[in-house]
């Protein structure tokens, strides 16, 4: 075996160690995700539509309450 062959062979080997070390080696740690926190009901109710799903509660004089369906307000809206 000459020299080169020599250093190259262990070159070799120790790109195979450093090969398998890798395949070996534990996965990185993932972080922990906090679950995230409900959300408050003036949240939710901004965030859907007005347009869908009303309330479609109704007042005296007919008009047709325009809070989202299931509104936690106690009062209606009928703008
Ligand atoms: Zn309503």
């Amino acid at each position: 075996m000459s020299k080169m062959d020599n250093l190259r062979a262990m070159r070799e080997a120790k790109y195979a160690e450093s090969q398998k070390r890798a395949a070996t080696a534990p996965a990185r740690p993932v972080a922990p995700v906090a679950p995230p926190a409900p959300k408050r009901v003036e949240e939710r109710a901004a965030e859907s539509p007005a347009t869908e799903d009303l309330c479609g509660h109704r007042n005296m004089s007919g008009r047709t309450c325009t809070r989202e369906s299931g509104h936690p307000q106690k009062s209606h809206r009928y703008s």
